[in-house]
């Protein structure tokens, strides 16, 4: 058997053992991680002729499967941002729309004839869902409406937070072939009615139509007429959504006005008229590709996972940290293993947990992936004499003394080609200018005039600035802005003992005292180009 018939496999294994122990009431794993190997089995079933990924995604057992009678779309989504949605609305007034909450639960179709409940399904995909009628009597669904046409109700059907795992649990127990004794506790918010005919002008009147059903709508809810409205009910329930008694995991919005919506109509997936707005989850599940070695300014080696595409807070992440060497072997992390990540300080994603180990391990390198030089404590030692350090360090220097437009790819060039070899070289690129202009074609005259300029324009940057962009380990803007209010001359700087800077703490201290002694010549020839009190005036160079 080839290895991906191998891998397939397993994982429908594994999902089939997930589905029975999410079907008892008893899920092994959380729904994120039930997502991600969801998605897994999708991607290896692309080409197969039986795909079981079409059936478990919601947990639909052969027994007791449901076809609707038409597919019950889910909502398109988008992360904190209430604007998606209100563009693709651009042609039409869409307010008022109504807001409201986004219950955590099991969607539940409920079907009337003759104003009597006939069958009660779950969602399932849409197509398919769970005939689960036999709980009729259990369900607090009203058995007998006043309206006498054929309608169907959507619900959410859902238990408070008090029960452990509700949301898992709420699935468990509808699918579950006995009555189980917690189907008392669970509840049921309506949010939708499809019918043949009008029955209902507007959502608004809608939720009180529930009402005589003797449903309760979910609550609180608002009608918005602007979009700081939405942007208010969107922040007032997000700060205060650990005070409901269930969970939510955003907000949905939804047209008011039945006449509109229907001329919006659907997508294949999606209704047009609705939309979920979800609070954004600052983790997500994925799966290491490759590792590779990073060379940091100052010579320490990042491991950093390639991982599969996953989205946080909104975002595409293609890559995540591990801390250190140390870490790296220690939690043995290796190609393939499932991996939780989480944002560190909302900018780097870091890898926090193994979720399933796959045991490629990774080799931890002994020398520089740059330089080849061996490691000495996990750091290259090489300084300067390292590309990789050389680059990071030009490009934190330039970063940091606000060089606009200075980028990676412009500064690797001026490396290749010698003019770039320590920080004060960029304050002579402006007398190569035609050299470079030979040179680089791409970069193009206006582009460079741009750069130079910009150059010119960080040396009147200040001070605090120019502290930061030196790169002194664990010297960042706030140490910097001490730095410069404490030493206003470089030289003087330079030339002082560990002692002078024992008050920012020992090891910074030391940090600094250390990076002075082996930096220094660069560090003057920089300084003579500053101009930190003068003010920039424009001029033009070609
Ligand atoms: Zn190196």
């Amino acid at each position: 058997m080839n290895e991906k018939m191998n891998d397939l496999q397993n994982l429908r294994k594994k999902i089939i053992e997930f589905n029975q122990a999410y079907e008892k009431g008893t899920p092994l794993i959380d729904d994120f991680v039930y997502d991600f190997y969801k998605k897994q089995l999708e991607i290896l079933e692309q080409h197969e002729t039986i795909k079981i990924s079409d059936e478990i995604g919601s947990n639909i057992k052969t027994e007791n499967k449901y076809e609707h009678e038409f597919s019950i779309l889910s909502l398109n989504h988008s992360f904190e941002n209430i604007d998606e949605f209100l563009k693709k609305l651009k042609n039409i007034n869409p307010f008022p729309i109504c807001a409201e909450l986004k219950i955590d639960g099991v969607t539940i179709i409920a079907k009337y004839e003759n104003g009597f409940l006939t069958k009660i399904a779950t969602r399932g995909n849409g197509f398919f869902g769970q005939d689960i009628t036999h709980l009729k009597n259990h369900l607090k669904l009203p058995n007998q409406i006043y309206i006498k046409e054929k309608i169907y109700l959507r619900a959410e059907a859902y238990f408070n937070k008090n029960i452990p795992n509700a949301r898992n649990k709420a699935a468990g127990i509808l699918l579950k072939n006995e009555i189980d004794a917690n189907l008392s506790e669970l509840k049921i918010a309506p949010h939708f009615l499809y019918s043949f005919n009008e029955i209902w002008s507007n959502y608004d009147e809608l939720r009180n139509i529930f009402k005589t059903f003797g449903l309760q709508p979910i609550n609180p809810y608002k009608l918005c007429f602007s979009q700081e409205e939405i942007e208010e009910y969107f922040t007032k329930i997000k700060n205060s959504r650990n005070e409901l008694d269930f969970t939510i995991d955003g907000i949905v919005l939804k047209i008011n006005d039945k006449k509109i919506q229907d001329e919006l109509g659907n997508t294949a997936k999606a209704p047009k008229f609705a939309h979920a707005i979800k609070f954004s989850n600052q983790f997500n599940i994925s799966k290491i590709r490759n590792i590779q070695f990073n060379v940091g300014k100052n010579g320490k080696i990042t491991p950093v996972a390639e991982i599969e595409e996953t989205l946080i807070d909104g975002r595409k992440i293609i890559k995540a940290t591990l801390n250190n060497l140390k870490d790296l072997k220690e939690k043995e992390y290796g190609i393939d293993d499932i991996i939780k990540i989480e944002m560190a300080g909302d900018v780097i994603p870091k890898i926090t947990e193994i979720i399933e180990k796959k045991n490629k391990l990774i080799e931890i390198p002994t020398k520089c992936p740059a330089c080849l030089v061996p490691l000495e404590n996990e750091n290259c030692n090489q300084g300067w004499n390292c590309i990789e350090q050389k680059k990071q360090r030009l490009y934190y220097f330039a970063q940091n003394l606000e060089i606009e437009n200075l980028g990676t790819k412009q500064i690797d060039f001026f490396i290749e080609n010698g003019i770039l070899n320590y920080p004060n070289d960029f304050f002579e690129i402006k007398n190569k200018a035609n050299q470079i202009k030979k040179n680089a074609k791409w970069l193009g005259e206006k582009s460079l005039t741009n750069i130079i300029q910009n150059i010119e324009k960080a040396q009147h940057s200040s001070l605090e600035n120019f502290y930061t962009s030196l790169g002194i380990t664990n010297i960042g803007k706030n140490k910097a802005k001490i730095l410069s209010s404490h030493f206003e001359n470089i030289e003087i700087f330079l030339s002082l003992d560990m002692e002078n800077f024992l008050f920012m703490g020992k090891e910074i201290a030391k940090n600094i005292f250390e990076f002075n002694q082996k930096e220094k010549d660069w560090i003057i020839k920089t300084y003579q180009y500053m101009k930190f009190n003068e003010t920039y005036k424009e001029y033009s160079l070609f």
